[in-house]
């Protein structure tokens, strides 16, 4: 791991000592330094950040989260979050020796109103058994993702998760109602609303919709969850050009509009990767194009839905829009489908690593990152067989104006590191974009937080942070968070 960035410890904040860790033990269990578990909450998903973490808290209840952030702040320790740990930018685990609170043993559903399709849940529940639960109540979550067997609700959150389906029901900030967060000071704050409509006054809840732990620790989440679709398609097709791949996402809105659930692009080079990494025979039989789209629709009138994918795709086929299409019959191929999209970000470490960049960029503009960056790594003569970088791919939710753009590594590399980084936000800065479209800051972007906020909105970020989490040379901070350095 090279965590490169890596600053002096702020000597502010209290060594961690014996009568610190009796004291948490009164309050929930814990892991200590001892511990081979340990190594696993300190390390992120990537295996790019590594913290120094001594002890892990795993508290039971919103009250133990109170008491354990109230004992932290009155001894000045510093503390991170940690939800599922699946984060990409290193904003889970500790950068220095910070307490890990894990939210694994928060995990409980307290309810579900089948009427108005209101979950309330603990923040450690786990994405994919919130889903199934919804499932058998006729519901479905509003997120989606592809780490959904481990990402906890808590987390997704805390990161503002976008995700597959953002395009159909939307981001966090309107699906969410309310929330129940412990602030820095152990303050338990009780905003878990499940009105859809509340103004009377700030709208609280959404100031820790994407906080990444910085303001406090989220311990339960409402959220509105839609009936579960009864019908499922899902089409995988072959694009020559990227103009091509934007005529079919126009086209799909208007002839799939409402059915239309998720519109995702990959390139050839994200591809070969998985079948490379997998050995699975490729879906397309055909030659290969520069792209790929898988596009899914959701309804509730199997038929209906059938016949218009179907149109859809004839007719794109036609005026050669796409090359070459095929319809998944059932559900394990409309999960093999799948799999050739949400295989990729486990696919692109397999190499030794991968630099993630999460992108957001005018539609139009979306792919030109990719290839400039290639250019760019080839022009310094790191791309090859015998160079650090195996190859750089591009994919991403079109939907969404979201580009996930990877460079898989044979190893990190500062060399790497340094031909990419501020190069790839310049870029975006040019265009107006966003350096961080759906995975937050974490660590990993700390530094760049200017090519995307201007200095104003900064500092009123700076202020938010500091009314929940003061920064004051007589008073320590009582919480170390990511996004306290980055602004
Ligand atoms: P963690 O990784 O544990 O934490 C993430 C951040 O939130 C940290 O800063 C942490 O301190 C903070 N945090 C965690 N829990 C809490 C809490 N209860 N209260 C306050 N702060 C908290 N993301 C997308 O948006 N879209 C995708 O499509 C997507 N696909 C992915 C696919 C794969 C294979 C992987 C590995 C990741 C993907 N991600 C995606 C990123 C990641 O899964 C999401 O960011 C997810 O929401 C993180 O949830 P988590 O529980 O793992 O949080």
């Amino acid at each position: 791991p090279t965590d490169s960035r890596k600053k002096e410890r702020d000597n502010r904040f209290a060594k961690l000592t014996p009568e610190d860790v009796a004291h948490f033990r009164s309050i929930c269990s814990v892991l200590s330094a001892e511990s081979d578990e340990i190594e696993a909450f300190n390390t992120d998903w990537m295996r790019k950040y590594r913290g120094q973490a001594r002890l892990v808290l795993k508290p039971k209840s919103t009250a133990d989260v109170s008491e354990i952030l109230k004992y932290c702040n009155s001894r000045s320790l510093a503390v991170v979050p940690q939800g599922g740990n699946t984060g990409l930018v290193g904003g889970s685990v500790p950068v220095y020796d910070e307490i890990v609170i894990s939210m694994n043993a928060i995990n409980s559903i307290r309810s579900f109103d089948p009427v108005s399709g209101i979950l309330i849940c603990d923040a450690g529940v786990v994405l994919e058994t919130a889903d199934n639960y919804l499932a058998d109540q006729g519901h479905i979550f509003p997120l989606d993702l592809g780490a959904k067997g481990s990402c906890h609700i808590g987390g997704n959150v805390a990161t503002n998760a976008g995700g597959l389906r953002l395009l159909r029901y939307g981001s966090l900030h309107g699906t969410v109602l309310g929330v129940e967060a412990v602030l820095p000071d152990g303050t338990i704050l009780d905003d878990l609303s499940t009105l859809r409509k509340n103004n009377t006054g700030y709208d609280l809840k959404q100031l820790f919709i994407g906080s990444e732990g910085t303001i406090g620790i989220i311990t339960a989440v409402s959220i509105i969850c839609p009936s579960r679709p009864s019908a499922q398609n899902v089409a995988f097709f072959a694009v020559n050009t990227f103009e091509k791949v934007q005529e079919a996402f126009i086209r799909a809105k208007r002839e799939l509009g409402e059915i239309l659930s998720a519109f995702e692009l990959m390139d050839d080079t994200s591809q070969r990767c998985v079948a490379q990494v997998t050995g699975k025979k490729r879906p397309l039989e055909g030659e290969e194009t520069k792209f790929y789209v898988l596009v899914e629709t959701s309804g509730s009138n199997k038929e209906h839905d059938d016949e218009k994918l179907e149109k859809y795709l004839m007719a794109s086929m036609e005026d050669e829009t796409i090359a070459d299409g095929v319809l998944a019959q059932d559900e394990t191929q409309a999960r093999n489908l799948w799999s050739w999209r949400e295989g990729i970000p486990e696919v692109c470490g397999h190499w030794g690593g991968v630099y993630k960049y999460d992108v957001s960029i005018p539609l139009k503009e979306l792919y030109s990152l990719v290839e400039d960056v290639k250019a760019r790594l080839i022009e310094h003569g790191l791309l090859g067989e015998d160079k650090p970088v195996v190859d750089v791919l591009g994919f991403g939710h079109i939907g969404d104006g979201n580009l996930h753009l990877n460079v898989p590594v044979r190893s990190y590399d500062r060399c790497v590191e340094e031909a990419l980084e501020p190069f790839i936000y310049e870029w975006i800065e040019k265009r107006s974009g966003s350096i961080s479209a759906e995975h937050g800051l974490g660590v990993a972007k700390r530094e760049y937080v200017q090519y995307s906020r201007g200095e104003t909105a900064l500092g009123v970020m700076r202020s938010l942070k500091n009314h929940f989490d003061p920064v004051r040379p007589a008073s320590p901070i009582p919480t170390q968070h990511h996004i306290a350095h980055a602004l």
